[in-house]
């Protein structure tokens, strides 16, 4: 049947016989695929890299590299955990039947081919395969949903968590391997100065979009891949950075709080006239009698410390090790 669906599937055929090969082009053509040749194992590896089809009907023997082979080595790309292949053979006995789809194979017809039960396997296997993917997107775009905050559009508060435990458990591991066995993790807590009173002023609409562009610029001033901007709570924000230490910290938290105050949006309850931020920051250099829960006790208290001191500002923990001394925070 010619669909326009039809013709946006890309499918590889491998075989060595050049007749079949005609014949499967032909009658896959006619359903309104789009067909690409191979003929042996080896050749259907280039071509399913260089083109990525959507699904792979292979011959069971062929010269160079067989169809067991050859699927094996599908299933080492990514990508073809969805793209099903589909096994063309002579061979019928229960262990080559077994052996096709121990090695992956979605399906298995033997030859000679009944063409009616081909069409329709084909049919199925590549509705299946879109259905997976599609599937797949949906998971996707779930978790992404799960994970951001709705106003903000930056990391929620879980996604927080399991990122900071996840660190945590990356700095174990790879403290072994660091020359000098130092492995800092900073934390940033940030709060935005006199927010109550900004809402009072100018409405909880107003206090949303305030919200809205504070998470925006604190996003902007994280640049490595593994750092992570989260709402940590009401007007409260949170910037993990791994393989941070406090000096670096401190920096990228002095940027945002001078960023956030050139936004100029104006607050008349503060006392320079517009909304600004408060930080806190805290570097743990690794160790495994910390647990995570005290680095975001430290940025806390370093945050405590920057409103005591006037808010709009930042205060830093300094970097601690295992004997967990807690120095008095130095605020700049
Ligand atoms: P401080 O400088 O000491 O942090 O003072 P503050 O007024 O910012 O602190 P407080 O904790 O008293 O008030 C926080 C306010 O943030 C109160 C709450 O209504 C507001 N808030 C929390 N979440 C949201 C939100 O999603 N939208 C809006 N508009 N306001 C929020
Ligand atoms: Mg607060
Ligand atoms: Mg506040």
């Amino acid at each position: 049947m010619l669909t326009p669906q039809n013709e946006s599937f890309l499918i590889l055929i491998a075989d060595d016989d050049a007749f079949i090969r005609m014949q499967l082009r032909l009658i896959l053509e006619q359903e309104g695929y789009q067909v690409t040749e191979g003929v042996n194992g080896r050749d259907a590896l280039m071509l399913y890299e260089r083109l990525h089809p959507d699904m792979v009907l292979l011959d069971a023997i062929m010269p160079e590299m067989d169809g067991f082979e050859c699927c094996v080595e599908l299933q080492t790309f990514s990508r073809s955990s969805y793209t099903p292949v589909l096994m063309i053979t002579g061979l019928d006995d229960q262990a080559s039947v077994d052996r096709a789809f121990a090695v992956g194979a979605a399906d298995y017809v033997t030859k000679p081919i009944h063409w009616a039960v081909l069409r329709q396997r084909v049919r199925r296997l590549l509705q299946q395969s879109r259905l997976h993917r599609q599937l797949e997107v949906a998971n996707q775009e779930l978790q992404r949903l799960a994970s951001v905050d709705g106003l903000t559009q930056v990391a929620n508060r879980r996604c927080f968590d399991e990122q900071l435990e996840h660190e945590w458990q990356r700095a174990a591991r790879s403290q072994s391997y660091t020359p000098n066995g130092s492995n800092p993790l900073s934390l940033i807590l940030c709060d935005v100065d006199l927010f109550k009173q900004y809402n009072d002023t100018y409405g909880h609409q107003a206090g949303d979009h305030c919200l809205q562009q504070v998470a925006e610029v604190i996003a902007k001033s994280v640049k490595r891949p593994a750092d992570l901007t989260a709402r940590y709570g009401g007007e409260e924000f949170a910037i993990l950075l791994p393989e941070t230490n406090s000096l670096g910290a401190g920096w990228v938290a002095a940027q945002i709080v001078a960023q956030i105050q050139r936004l100029n949006i104006p607050h008349t309850g503060s006392p320079t006239g517009y909304v600004t931020l408060s930080a806190g920051v805290a570097t743990i250099d690794f160790c495994s009698e910390v647990c995570s829960q005290q680095l975001i006790t430290l940025a806390d208290m370093a945050l405590y410390e920057a409103k005591q001191a006037g808010r709009n500002r930042v205060s830093t923990h300094l970097e601690i090790k295992s004997s967990m001394t807690q120095p008095t925070p130095k605020t700049i």
